[in-house]
């Protein structure tokens, strides 16, 4: 029998030795990407305005390696991003990562974070430019930044509702938040024992929306297709009140979302039944759904309508009449903002 590999310490390779060796298979696929790793900086030429986004992850803080594997961590954090760059309707192209590393992480460890962030930047056509690597005293950081070229297209911000716009969503909402709690749930029996093997049998939905999630990549090529300009957008990460909050408050409009059209899926609203929440508030304050809130005008619903994944869930109203939820009796709800919130208390 073979005897099993020691795992490779960091220091072995070195900053640059693991620069190197992370990034040695990446070929550059994009036009738009003049110069990759390996220089002072990368350089990149896009055909539309540039749109930047970025993000930070911090161990124990947005994410916990008991129950995240590493590859899938690498490629959310990509994911993440490339939903953002969707939301200005934009593609992404260009990714560049910078790590903060404690010496608890061998060398195995970012070769599986890579191996996740390759794999997004594969499958969503990003190029993987750049980055920075240092050693953190404790915990894993991680910064993530996209570039993204607008091309042909406007950028769509979340400014732009019109009174009497239509409001929809892609996919459905609530399933990562969910997940979460499954997840959750499993590691307190864990840690009471240590043995004992989840059964996710039927789950696959919410734990792939909580472990690997897409950004819809889809509903833009389809808006292209379609000729579909959206009035504003936002992508779902804190869930479903928060993002139209904040279209309503920068578009200085109100609204109506009816509870009976947000969409939940079926094995969302069983599971947060038997942990004795309510389906429709994790589908608002729930997060990280990664979902497209967008709204259009009236004129489009026959565009969007028949459309398999996307719901219309509301409108839009003038300012005056606030932003509310229509429940299923017909009582109207304010929306509150109760997603994750970092400073919130
Ligand atoms: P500098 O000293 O100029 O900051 P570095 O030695 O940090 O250069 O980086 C050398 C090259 O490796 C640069 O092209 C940089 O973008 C890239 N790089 C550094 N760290 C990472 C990383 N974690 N992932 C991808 N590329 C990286
Ligand atoms: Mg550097």
């Amino acid at each position: 029998m073979p005897k099993k590999q020691k795992p490779k310490e960091i220091s072995e390779l070195g900053e640059f030795g693991l620069i190197e060796h992370l990034t040695k298979k990446i070929k550059l696929k994009n036009p738009s990407t003049i110069k990759g790793i390996g220089d002072d900086a990368a350089v990149v030429k896009h055909s539309g305005q540039t749109i930047i986004t970025t993000d930070m992850l911090v161990e124990n803080v947005h994410f916990n390696l008991m129950y995240t594997p590493l590859k899938h961590l690498g490629y959310k954090s990509a994911v993440v991003n490339f939903s953002d760059c969707y939301a200005m309707n934009a593609r992404p192209e260009q990714l560049t990562v910078s790590m903060a590393i404690s010496n608890k992480y061998c060398v195995e460890d970012l070769e599986d974070l890579y191996e996740g962030i390759l794999l997004a930047c594969k499958i969503y056509g990003v190029d993987l430019v750049g980055g920075d690597t240092t050693t953190s005293p404790g915990g894993l950081v991680l910064s993530l930044t996209v570039l993204g070229d607008l091309g042909k297209n406007q950028p769509v911000y979340r400014s732009g509702a019109k009174d009497n716009d239509l409001i929809c969503v892609s996919g459905d909402l609530g399933a990562a938040y969910i997940g979460l709690q499954l997840l959750e749930r499993e590691k307190e029996v864990f840690k009471v024992n240590p043995h004992s093997q989840p059964d996710f049998t039927g789950l696959d939905h919410l734990l792939e929306k909580q472990l690997k999630p897409e950004a819809r990549k889809d509903v833009i090529e389809f808006f292209a297709q379609t000729g579909i300009v959206p009035t504003s957008m936002i992508d779902v990460s804190d869930g479903l009140s928060s993002e139209v909050l904040h279209i309503c408050k920068n578009s200085g409009v109100g609204c109506s979302i009816y509870e009976e059209k947000i969409p939940v899926a079926d094995v969302t609203a069983r599971m947060a039944r038997e942990m004795n929440l309510d389906p429709t508030t994790c589908a608002l304050n729930g997060g990280e759904d990664y979902e497209l809130l967008f709204t259009l005008p009236q004129k489009d619903f026959d565009k969007i309508n028949d459309i398999d994944g996307i719901s219309i869930i509301g409108h839009i109203n003038p300012k005056e009449t606030g932003c509310m939820l229509v429940a299923r009796d017909g009582t109207l709800v304010p929306l509150v903002a109760q997603g994750w919130n970092h400073f919130g208390s």
